[in-house]
């Protein structure tokens, strides 16, 4: 039999329902299962409406406000906060790494925009709650909890990337710009990336009500992903102290989070494949052309891959939460590289998706206003994340440099 590498000790193991499935996973929180369904139900809500409003804020310089709305209003961005500060715990806890997973695929379902901006919301969260001080882990819980402050990280740069330069007394100066920074102008709590000058990678909080920037929403002319207001911010002169430094310089890029998070993004893109592969059958129930055996073939194939993105994401959550208790390089590798796999298979899932599903609506269903050209321009979009092609070789690099066999190969390392 095989092995769970994950039972954590003195945690009692429960089901936790979400819409659809039942997973066995060892659960700490202090909500009761009938609060975390309503929880569950209320995504569901947000989700629908997010898909509903999807096409009437597909524009350049759009930002989705009344799903963020109604995101604040039914709990969500508590979420991924600690229990012990009002949320959820979703990754962050052990346990909650599938729970984070699935709400991110619902999101990404109603629209990947904001599918997009609430990873992030969960990522820079994460952050904070790994390499926050407890003041700041309580006062940035408050600020999601209480104030339902959207957050984002924003670490892409170009040449004219942000520089921290120290003015004495705990107060620092920025210089510099981010690109592909999603909400900028938007969102009230970015995590923003700079270099000091020995080149340390330093995580700070930007209280934009505080500080002035100015904002390129020139810059964002792209394929899809119009709604996600992923714009160039310039934070030339703004000013921080002390306690909007997040971690050491360096914590950024520490694994296993860094590059184990691909899993967020691969999640929330299953949710868009998903969302294709429904409004794929439902195109063809109402043209009735659900009896043609090459349609049928189609759709049985579309089928599989969905299910296994779905039974991938819940073992890459179980594996989530083996990053939090990782402390050896041999477990940050399994976590990363498997991150790595979930991330890879889901991008030939969406791939194959978006073939499938242009085979079989045809030209009529790619015309406006049916939803796929929105949903396949978005899908193309935000399938492009950093490294693919690094990824998958790193993964080849994992199974060549082992032995161990195929079926305990994603063990825990001290279990193997
Ligand atoms: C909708 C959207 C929202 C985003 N929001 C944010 C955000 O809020 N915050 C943020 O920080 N970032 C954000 N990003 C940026 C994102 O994280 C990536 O940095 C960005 O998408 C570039 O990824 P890429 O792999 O497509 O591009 P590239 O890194 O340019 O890669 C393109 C191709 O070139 C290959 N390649 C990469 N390096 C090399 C090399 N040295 N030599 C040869 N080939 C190479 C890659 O494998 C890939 O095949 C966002 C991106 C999108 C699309």
């Amino acid at each position: 039999m095989r092995r769970n590498p994950l039972l954590i000790e003195g945690i009692e193991r429960r089901a936790v329902s979400h819409p659809g499935e039942v997973t066995q996973v060892p659960v700490k929180s202090s909500k009761s299962d009938a609060e975390l369904n309503e929880f569950w139900s209320a995504v569901d809500r947000v989700v629908e409406f997010c898909r509903q409003n999807a096409g009437e804020i597909d524009y350049e310089g759009a930002f989705p406000e009344q799903e963020f709305q109604m995101i604040g209003e039914s709990g969500l961005l508590a979420a991924p906060v600690e229990t012990e500060h009002g949320g959820l715990g979703f990754g962050v806890e052990p346990g909650r790494g599938p729970d984070l997973l699935t709400l991110l695929k619902r999101i990404g379902y109603g629209n990947l925009t904001v599918g997009r901006l609430y990873e992030g919301h969960a990522n820079a969260l994460q952050l904070i709650q790994t390499y926050g001080t407890a003041e700041q882990r309580e006062r940035f819980s408050r600020d999601a909890v209480q104030y339902r402050h959207v957050f984002g990280v924003w670490n892409t740069e170009m040449a004219d990337g942000v520089k921290i330069s120290s003015l004495g007394n705990g107060r620092y100066r920025l210089d510099g710009a981010k690109t592909f920074a999603s909400g900028a102008g938007s969102i009230d709590r970015p995590l923003v990336t700079g270099a000091f000058p020995d080149g340390g990678w330093q995580m700070f909080i930007v209280p934009v009500e505080r500080v002035s920037t100015e904002v390129d929403e020139s810059w964002w002319k792209p394929l899809g992903m119009r709604s996600s207001a992923t714009f160039k911010i310039d934070f030339t002169g703004v000013e921080l102290t002390d306690d909007e430094l997040i971690g050491q310089p360096g914590d950024y890029h520490r694994p296993p989070w860094f590059t184990g998070g691909a899993a967020r993004f691969a999640a929330v893109q299953l949710g868009g494949a998903e969302a294709l592969f429904d409004e794929t059958r439902w195109f063809l129930q109402k043209m009735k052309r659900t009896e043609d055996p090459f349609q049928r073939q189609r759709m049985g194939l579309a089928q599989i891959a969905i299910e296994s993105g779905d039974l991938w994401l819940n073992r890459t959550g179980e594996i989530f939460d083996l990053a939090l208790s990782a402390n050896s390089e041999p477990e940050f590798e399994l976590v990363t590289t498997y991150a790595g796999m979930f991330r890879t298979a889901v991008e030939q899932i969406a791939l194959d998706m978006i073939r499938w599903s242009q085979q079989s609506v045809g030209a009529p269903g790619l015309a406006r206003p049916q939803p796929f050209e929105r949903l396949i321009r978005d899908l193309t979009m935000y399938l492009r994340q950093p490294a693919p092609d690094a990824t998958l070789v790193s993964v080849g690099a994992y199974t060549l440099d082992r032995e161990t066999p195929a079926h305990r190969l994603w063990e825990r390392p001290d279990e193997a």
